[in-house]
């Protein structure tokens, strides 16, 4: 039986006691209990970002992978949106560092609003963020991601009191192949071509990456067939993009 004074937790507590939202139970309760709730805690921690309070970088990576294995598996559309602040390193030359800070929390609770709970909202790194909607039809996805430019373009951010800024973001999205197992980094990149189409188009804008028909690159294409030694099976030229068995959303396909 663990006895809670053996363990050296002070640290632990230190870190859990600066988050409002992971209270420890009192220490008079069962030491498994107790443990229990350290290493919820710590977990926790670990997978949000310390400014924002959104998912960090590696719960996105755990959500997107997740998400993968969902879309091949049901063939439920899913989408992953990027999220850049425009001019952002403005801010931080013209208000400071500290006001740049005030920008990037507000930014992150305003993506949170327009959300559903089951989507995830992390920060992807910098003044750049991520959405993934699971379960995301293409009227939706528009809907969502014009919500989230308009909301931010319409929204005063305070940095200071009486002093309030107007910021806006640009926005490139990629819906995950249904039909092919993917990695994050291809989805990911396909859905980074599409913000970088948003800036360089002037900004504050939304790009979605749709594709009725699916482009699979050489490198997904060997990893759904480079197993197949002695060519490529039937199917894939009669039914372009149509495999046995995988007859959920009937939408032309193609396999280049
Ligand atoms: P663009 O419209 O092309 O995205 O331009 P940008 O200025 O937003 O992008 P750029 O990459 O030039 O600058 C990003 C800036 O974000 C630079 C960096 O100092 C700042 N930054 C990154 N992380 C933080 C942070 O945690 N807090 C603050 N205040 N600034 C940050
Ligand atoms: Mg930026
Ligand atoms: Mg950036």
């Amino acid at each position: 039986m663990v006895e809670l004074q053996h363990l050296r937790l002070d640290d632990a507590r230190a870190l859990l006691g600066r988050d409002s939202t992971l209270a420890l139970p009192a220490i008079e309760e069962s030491a498994t209990t107790y443990l229990q709730c350290v290493i919820d805690g710590l977990c926790e921690l670990s997978l949000k970002d310390a400014l924002t309070g959104l998912s960090n970088r590696r719960h996105f990576h755990a959500v997107l992978d997740r998400t993968i294995d969902m879309v091949a598996r049901s063939g439920d559309p899913a989408l992953l949106l990027m999220v850049d602040i425009d001019h952002f390193k403005k801010v931080n030359d013209t208000y400071g560092h500290q006001a740049g800070d005030q920008v990037l929390q507000a930014v992150a609770r305003a993506l949170a609003k327009c959300v559903r709970p089951m989507d995830t909202v992390a920060r992807f790194g910098g003044e750049e963020f991520a959405v993934i909607l699971p379960n995301c039809h293409a009227y939706f996805g528009e809907t969502v991601a014009e919500r989230i430019r308009m909301t931010i373009q319409d929204m005063p951010v305070s940095i200071s009191v009486g002093s309030t800024i107007r910021i806006t973001v640009s926005v490139g999205g990629a819906y995950a192949p249904e039909w092919v197992r993917s990695t994050g980094s291809l989805w990911t990149e396909r859905a980074d071509i599409q913000l970088y189409r948003a800036k360089s188009e002037g900004r504050n804008r939304v790009f979605l990456d749709h594709q009725p028909e699916i482009f699979v690159s050489a490198e997904e294409k060997n990893m759904l067939f480079g197993h197949l030694a002695l060519g490529e099976p039937a199917w894939i030229e009669s039914v372009a993009g149509d495999p046995p068995g995988n007859h959920a959303n009937g939408a032309a396909q193609r396999v280049n």
